[in-house]
Order: structure tokens, then sequence, then C-alpha cells
């Protein structure tokens, strides 16, 4: 606690009395370093690849750029490495937009089985390459909700289920109506996640396995979206995972009659 005292002195110099204020400060500190924390992960994941952007193309410039070979290799790193930092601009711009206290989804009734569709679709040559096999066990369902950020936050599970899932594996899934609300799941038969890690999963940056996670390409901005998203539909999101077995998303949504 931090305790503050003030006297209340009314007309005539006349003593009424004392305010004692007592604040409870660990939610504040906590919130402090979360801040703390925040400005230091966006300081060094933008730097990172603006570093190796500056570092391979001052050596390209230094005459590097003669040896064919070489001029290939830093082109295609300093390709790479852009493409990051946009991703990483685009999603902390959509954090902070959707993190922001007004923030609305544009909600109407919508077809919940074409928005699993559509995202499938766009994450097509990510599922292709590593042969893996997409399973839909999908009832008609009509939800409230806003399509562009439905499709968003499902692109967002059916890239982590990629991406955390060995070649030729399943990825189910599924699509009912239970307890008057609709239930989608993804579920995957990839890495697993430890249980103490689950109830970080959804801060902004974590990443079960830095180096790992980073080289797949991902923000560690993805679930954070993910939640405030859903939070923004008035639904909720649960992981439940065994390591070495799979990992299951549960989003709950509101139906839309
Ligand atoms: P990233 O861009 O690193 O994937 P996310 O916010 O989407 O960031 O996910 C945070 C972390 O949660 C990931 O780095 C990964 O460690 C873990 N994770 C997310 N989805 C899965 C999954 N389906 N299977 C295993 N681990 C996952």
């Amino acid at each position: 606690f931090t305790v503050y005292g003030a006297p209340v002195i009314g007309d005539h110099q006349r003593w009424l009395g004392i305010v004692i204020v007592f604040q409870e400060i660990t939610e504040l500190k906590r919130l402090e370093q979360i801040r703390k924390d925040f400005v230091a992960n966006v300081s060094h994941e933008l730097r990172t690849p603006v570093t190796s952007i500056k570092g391979f193309s001052e050596t390209l410039l230094d005459g590097a750029y003669q040896d064919t070979n070489t001029l290939l290799s830093f082109l295609e790193i300093i390709y790479t490495e852009s493409n990051r930092l946009e991703m990483l601009i685009n999603d902390l711009l959509e954090l902070s937009k959707v993190e922001q206290n007004g923030f609305r989804v544009n909600a109407h009734p919508t077809d919940m089985e074409a928005i699993i569709k559509r995202a499938i679709e766009m994450i097509q040559s990510k599922i292709t390459e590593k042969f893996i096999h997409v399973k839909l066990e999908i009832q008609p369902v009509l939800v409230l909700g806003d399509p562009n950020r439905l499709i968003q936050v499902m692109v967002n599970l059916l890239i982590n289920a990629v991406t955390y899932s060995s070649s030729q594996t399943v990825i189910t899934i599924r699509l009912l109506v239970e307890d008057n609300q609709a239930i989608i799941q993804v579920v995957d038969q990839g890495i697993g996640i430890e249980e103490t890690e689950i109830e970080r999963l959804f801060e902004r940056f974590y990443r079960v396995d830095r180096a790992r996670s980073r080289n797949s390409g991902g923000t560690g901005l993805g679930l954070s979206i993910v939640k405030h998203l859903i939070e923004a539909h008035h639904g909720r999101v649960e992981v439940d995972s065994t390591v070495g077995i799979g990992t299951t998303f549960t989003i709950y949504l509101p139906l839309a009659d």
C-alpha cells in the first residue's frame, strides 16, 4: 500500500478533518512492468530486422555487390527482413487499434461456415506446402459477428496450427452449437504447449520457444489480437493442449438469433 494524507481546512483556517488515501500499488506496479516489458519487446523486435537490413546493404554498397552470389543471397535476406518488419508494424498497429477501450466490431448475422472456408483458402499454400490434411466437421451456423474480423481470427489460429504441426498431420475444424452459443474448434496434432505456458499465451510477444517461433515467421502478437477481437464480439477463447499430442483452440461466439 501507499498511504497519502492531507488536512482538510475550511473557512477561517478551521480544521475539518483529515483525508487519508490507501492505494494498492501491487496492481499498478504490475501494469507498469507490463508496459515497460512491452516497450522493451517492441524496441528489440523492430531493431533486429533493421540492424540486419542495414548491415547487409552496407556490405553490398562497400563492394560485395560485385559477386553475383553474394548479391543474391544478401538481397534475399534484406527482402525477408523487410517483410518481417512490415508484418510487425501491421500487427502492432492492429493491436493498438483492437486494444483501445472504445473498439467495436461491426457485428451482424454471419455464416460461420463461409468464414472458415475463406480462411482455409487464404492459407491454402501453407497447408499444401506441409501436406496437411484439413478435416471439416461443420454444421451451418449463423453467428453475430464481423466477417472480416472473424476471418482474421480464423487465419491466425490456422496459421499457428500449421506452423506448430509436423507435415502430413491432420487439422480438424469443428463448428457446432451448444448451450445457445456457437463453438468453433481448431484441433491440431502438433507439438503442443506445456500447461505452465498456457496462461501466458495471449500476452503480447509471448512465445513458448522464442527462437523457434521467431524463425517460423510469426510476430508473437497473433494470439493477443485474436483474444481482443473475440472479446469485442462478446465471446471467449480457450486453449487445451498436451505436449507431443496437440492443441485445441476453442472459440465461443454469440448466435445471430
Ligand atoms: P506467433 O506469431 O509466435 O505464432 P502467437 O501470438 O500467434 O505468436 O502465438 C504465441 C505462441 O503460442 C507461439 O509463439 C507458440 O509458441 C504458441 N502457439 C500458438 N499456437 C500454437 C499451436 N497451435 N501449437 C503449439 N503452440 C502454439
